[in-house]
């Protein structure tokens, strides 16, 4: 992954499979346990001094360590870290509270368990570092790694992200900073630009009528992880059968997970590299928000894009794309039933595909907006 910072300088991960020792796992799971109760600590503070005093403030990690000295044990930049995560939660919520929501409490049980530091340069050498065995951290000190490719000369390591899948498997995400020449923009033309809209049976539907259809294995594990919940739901929880069968889920949960991964990289790398700029209208929270799938997407096209000097045009989620003719403009009225895979314009007769309709008009709206922007420059 990577994206575009100011002018001359982009960021890449490389993420790796981590083994660390029986030691450095159990510092691994304080460290994760630390982060959580300090998330809770500082969000719960926050609320608290909002509602006496109406300010938004949250306390520094500094302030809890007399209270819970066990925090003393883990590497201090992790409780930072995770003091920035919480005032960049804030951040994005009170920018766009429609988007992102507002930050929630965490919990052991749901979702991974991660920790980030970031990499101090000293006199005596960085604090982080590779080596060719594995990873050099504060605290765990070398900790086993499998990397799938080396950083290259001229990037400068930034940070780490250790996580721990709910089936157990530690990884590493390493975020590296390089300087890059600046990237001329690349002016978007109707012929030359792509409008998207999210499909639930096809993934994405495009203005031109290409409809993306997610491989049919991604399909086929879907449904082989439907039947295990099934299962699930008929054996007797805690017995021995139940916990199998709930590995069994986790594992194959992960698989699809990361061949969705890999098939959201590879077709925006393909649209990225095909168009000069896409329209999108990214889902808001009550469609499921950025975290979806086509959320995901809509992410890894914008920096693939903004990485070769084109643009991903969002388009507010207040224009009304699936309810309004293409062809004439006529807009079917608010509430009217318009869910269908088609429908007919009342007014021009239009046969559409609603989705294919959507994409034309976000494509449109897109174009709009990229055109006023130009004449305003
Ligand atoms: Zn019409």
């Amino acid at each position: 992954m990577a994206e575009t910072h100011g002018r001359n300088t982009q960021y890449t991960t490389i993420k790796a499979r981590l083994y660390p020792t029986a030691e450095q796992a159990v510092l691994f799971e304080k460290t994760f346990g630390c982060c959580r109760y300090l998330w809770n600590q500082m969000l719960a503070d926050e609320q608290r001094f909002y509602s006496e005093t109406g300010t938004h403030y949250i306390p520094t990690p500094a302030k809890y360590k007399a209270g819970a000295p066990f925090l003393k044990e883990v590497d201090s930049q992790a409780l930072i870290q995770e003091h920035n995560r919480l005032s960049q939660a804030f951040r994005v919520f009170f920018r766009q509270p429609e988007r992102f929501g507002y930050p929630k409490f965490k919990r052991k049980k749901e979702g991974r368990s991660s920790f980030t530091a970031c990499n101090h340069e000293f006199p005596s050498g960085p604090t982080i570092y590779l080596t060719k065995e594995g990873i050099r951290m504060t605290k765990a000190g070398v900790v086993k790694a499998v990397f799938p490719r080396r950083p290259r000369n001229g990037w400068v390591l930034r940070r780490i992200t250790v996580s721990k899948t709910l089936t157990g498997k530690y990884h590493c995400s390493i975020l590296y900073e390089y300087p890059v020449k600046p990237i001329p923009p690349v002016a978007p033309t109707p012929q030359r630009t792509l409008g998207l809209c999210r499909s639930a049976a096809h993934f994405y539907a495009a203005d031109n009528g290409c409809l993306a259809d997610p491989p049919r294995w991604l399909e086929a594990s879907q449904e082989k992880l439907a039947a295990l919940q099934r299962r699930l739901a008929r054996m007797v929880p805690g017995s021995r059968n139940y916990q199998e069968g709930v590995q069994k889920y986790r594992l194959l949960h992960e698989h699809i997970a990361n061949q969705r991964r890999d098939y959201i990289h590879k077709e925006s790398r393909r649209i990225a590299n095909a168009w000069d700029a896409v329209c999108v209208r990214v889902p808001g929270p009550s469609e499921g928000g950025v975290g979806t799938g086509f959320g995901q997407f809509c992410t890894c096209l914008g920096y693939k894009l903004a990485r070769q000097g084109k643009a991903l045009v969002e388009v507010g989620q207040s224009t009304p794309t699936s309810r309004q003719c293409h062809s004439c403009g006529y807009l079917l009225p608010e509430g009217a039933d318009y869910r269908h895979a088609r429908w007919r314009c009342p007014c021009c007769d239009t046969l559409h595909q609603r989705e294919v309709n959507a994409a034309r008009n976000i494509k449109q709206a897109g174009l709009r907006q990229v055109l006023s922007r130009q004449k305003s420059a």
